[in-house]
């Protein structure tokens, strides 16, 4: 049998994108290698990716014992999830999380229950989540800095997808590896990402602006690959029409099925739902919104 070749790209001098196949479909969801010393990698996957991230690391001449720090975007089990299963192969590393993530790092079950109900069928397909023991977790805070891959990687607070969400930026090269706070950016279209149970539209502009004001030279996606740093803009116009969109069909008291099929049908006129589980993804998207619309009503 002829081994498959694994799906890793160099984005970048240094840089390298490993498509985990997430979900079972190619150009979904990845994770980033930077091998230069010391080595890391930006985001975990699900614990489904391990054995590939691990090939990787061998494929580019890194000896476990060499990754010191798994930068976690968020908790989201798409991102984190398999950090507790791959910590136990890279024995010196430590996962860097967001001081609100971190709880969910060392006991995942409410987590992962939440996340059972949010995506429903599509459960097995986010793996496994192991609790990580406390001396592992490294709590970033904002602004801080790492020396990485052969660069310095700083954490970037960028709440809104989630309030516990970092984005970190590679200084010297000025890349930024925008986790899920810049939206889904599949196959050349930019596809938004407002999953519940706490995405919120103000927060979420607010930190477009300031990944913008860090003027990145190129932004690597999690999902997927690189992108021009000018779809920072134009995920701030999207999101807010996608947020007007559900918010018109809310007021005029269509229930959540309704809104949800009259949501995407509208989506895919405009050619925002690519193909794969996109979809899924995006009915979960037009509930994130309802739960923000519900609780901006509850405050005001
Ligand atoms: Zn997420």
């Amino acid at each position: 049998m002829s081994e498959t070749p694994l799906p890793l790209t160099e984005v970048h001098p240094g840089v390298w994108l490993l498509d985990t196949d997430q979900f079972g479909v190619p150009g979904q969801g990845g994770i980033y290698l930077l091998p230069g010393r010391p080595a890391a990698l930006v985001e975990a996957g699900t614990s489904l990716a391990q054995g590939r991230i691990l090939a990787a690391l061998e494929a580019l001449g890194v000896r476990r014992e060499e990754v010191e720090w798994i930068f976690l975007t968020h908790i989201h089990l798409d991102h984190g999830g398999g950090a507790g299963a791959l910590l136990k192969e890279l024995p010196r590393a430590k996962a860097v999380v967001h001081g609100r993530g971190a709880r969910h790092l060392a006991d995942p079950s409410r987590l992962v229950a939440s996340v059972r109900e949010a995506v429903r069928d599509r459960f097995p397909l986010y793996g496994e989540a192991i609790p990580i023991p406390e001396e592992r977790i490294h709590i970033a805070g904002d602004g801080e800095a790492f020396p990485a891959g052969g660069d310095t990687i700083r954490a970037v607070e960028t709440p809104g997808h989630a309030p516990h969400h970092l984005c970190y930026f590679l200084e010297g090269e000025g890349l930024l590896f925008t986790g899920d706070a810049a939206g889904l950016y599949l196959g050349g279209v930019l596809v938004p990402t407002t999953v519940p149970p706490s995405f919120d539209l103000e927060l979420s502009l607010r930190t477009l602006d300031r990944m913008e004001a860090l003027g990145p030279r190129l932004l690597l996606y999690t999902h997927f690959g690189p992108g021009d740093p000018r779809l920072l803009g134009e995920y701030k116009a999207l999101l807010r029409r996608w947020v007007e969109r559900v918010e018109a069909g809310w007021r005029a008291g269509l229930d959540e099925a309704a809104l949800v099929a009259e949501v995407l049908s509208e989506a895919e006129r405009e050619g925002l739902i690519p193909s794969g589980p996109a979809r899924g993804d995006l009915a979960m998207s037009v509930r994130g919104v309802l739960a923000y619309l519900e609780a901006r009503e509850g405050r005001a």
